[in-house]
């Protein structure tokens, strides 16, 4: 019997060496759960038709003594991640049929190393949402409460790891997309520093923004999956190749090595988090208020000093964000029109060709981001709102760069709800905008962030704690997360 709830990264492993299992009983046992859950839960869009053919490999690896920590482990991966042969079609009907033709590049390293890739995830289209109820295919429920969201957008990824449908997965943030159902389904999700992992091969939604992002059930296997990902890759111009160390092996191990964590005087080998206190004065439910003190108070009773920080500018994050990203956003669809990719309605000329195959192909949020997108960079706008957002949003950087002179992390409640019921804020984008506030930050500064499990309120829903730290301090993060994990519930 393989403990499936309390199966970890590491513990496969050794099961795998040990041979107490094999890559193939561990994959059929997440194929019996899929079977058994997937039908009401929805996380998976596809289970791919050649996961016994990758199980074989893996299993080989190990008999060949060339298995790596993520040889046969099973992954789920988010629906825009492209994967050769294999659909990916962004939760859109527009790319309802779309074939990968190439993997991308972290789906090339998972190959490389014998991961299982399972199967592709539910998400809201094109990573537009916060709830995964905008995919053209359906919703995805919370494993907690069925009657509740999972969070988006990649509500997939996370129901997979959450109902025991894959050991770990892969989403993608653009803002908060990993954090925020991670928070909603009681897992641990890693927004890494932009530019420290590939975003060769993902479909783009804001590409100044985007990051592939893990979800796991506890901090190591999130840390164990980050490793594996994060290092240059010469087909993404934004991929950043760190000045050579003399220490260094690659995959590059965060930043922990490159920007030591501030060491404090007199504060007894504890660390220093920053509180933003004034940014929740408004909108943040009371339950998560509360939780997020008591947290804050087994920190400090652990040995870590406590500082109120003032971020003025991070205020204006979510109404920078709504203005950059659809503009990106706007730019990235364009491609899709009727002709290159997936979905081709036919028309009279070349023009309704375009009309009636993005008319039909993109859901409503979709069309409603292209509207704003294109209004913000047109011409007599494009100063007031553009050009106005990318400044705020280099002042939210600096003030944020700025804070980690003074504290090693910032932490906030990562949402400012639980799990809300589906359905709910659906006819009201600006509430369902709301559930990012606290999320936009890193994604604008390109800061990483961890949001961690931390507790359950009264209907056994979720609470979530959210980390952010300096550019490349990833290891801090798990540092922090493990010590977090550690502290008694
Ligand atoms: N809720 C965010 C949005 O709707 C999520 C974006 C993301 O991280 N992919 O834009």
């Amino acid at each position: 019997m393989i403990d499936i709830k309390n199966l970890t990264i590491e513990r496969a492993h050794e099961g795998f060496k040990n041979k107490k299992f094999t890559c193939k009983k561990l994959v059929q046992k997440y194929l019996q759960i899929i079977k058994e859950k997937n039908t009401e839960l929805n996380a998976y869009l596809e289970v791919y038709d050649d996961v016994l053919d990758q199980t074989e490999k893996a299993q080989k690896m190990f008999e060949n003594e060339t298995a790596t920590i993520l040889t046969g482990i099973p992954f789920a991966i988010k629906d825009n991640i492209l994967f050769e042969g294999h659909k990916a079609s962004a939760g859109s009907k527009i790319l309802e049929n779309y074939v990968a033709t190439y993997d991308s590049t972290v789906v090339k390293e998972l190959k490389k190393q014998g991961a299982i890739l399972i199967g592709r995830t539910n998400m809201d289209e094109f990573a537009m949402g916060s709830s995964t109820q905008t995919s053209a295919y359906g919703v995805t429920r919370n494993p907690y409460d069925t009657s509740r969201v999972p969070g988006g957008s990649s509500g997939g990824s996370a129901v997979a790891v959450a109902g025991d449908m894959a050991l770990v997965s892969l989403g993608t943030e653009t803002c908060g997309s990993v954090r925020q159902p991670a928070s909603f389904c009681g897992l641990v999700g890693l927004k890494p520093t932009y530019g420290a992992v590939s975003r060769n091969g993902i479909i783009a939604m804001g590409n100044s923004l985007d990051q592939v992002s893990p979800f796991g059930k506890n901090v190591k296997d999130v840390e164990i999956v980050f490793n594996a990902l994060s290092k240059y890759d010469p087909m993404d111009s934004t991929s950043i190749k760190l000045p050579p160390r003399p220490s260094d092996t690659p995959p590059y191990q965060g930043g922990g090595k490159l920007t030591p964590l501030i060491v404090k005087e007199g504060v007894g080998g504890g660390k220093t988090i920053g509180v933003p206190w004034h940014l929740f004065e408004k909108g943040v439910d009371s339950e998560v208020m509360n939780n997020f003190k008591e947290s804050i108070k087994k920190l400090e009773d652990s040995g870590c000093e406590i500082v109120d920080i003032k971020l003025p500018y991070s205020k204006y994050s979510l109404e920078a964000y709504y203005i950059i990203m659809p503009a990106e956003v706007s730019t990235n669809l364009s491609r899709f029109d009727g002709m290159r990719y997936g979905l081709s309605e036919k028309g009279e000329n070349l023009a309704e060709v375009y009309k009636k195959s993005r008319g039909k192909g993109f859901g409503q949020e979709a069309r409603r981001r292209i509207l704003l997108g294109t209004y913000v960079l047109s011409h007599g706008y494009y100063d007031a709102y553009y050009n106005k957002a990318i400044k705020v949003r280099e002042k939210i950087k600096e003030e944020i760069v700025g804070a980690f002179q003074k504290v090693d992390f910032i932490a906030t409640p990562t949402t400012p709800t639980t799990a809300f019921k589906l359905g709910e804020k659906l006819d009201d984008p600006v509430a369902m905008y709301l559930c990012d506030i606290f999320s936009a930050p890193a994604n604008l500064a390109g800061i990483p962030a961890i949001a961690l499990p931390s507790g359950k309120d009264k209907n056994n829903l979720p609470f979530s704690i959210q980390f952010m730290a300096p550019h490349f301090c990833e290891n801090s993060l798990f540092e922090i997360g493990k010590k977090f994990e550690s502290l008694k519930k």
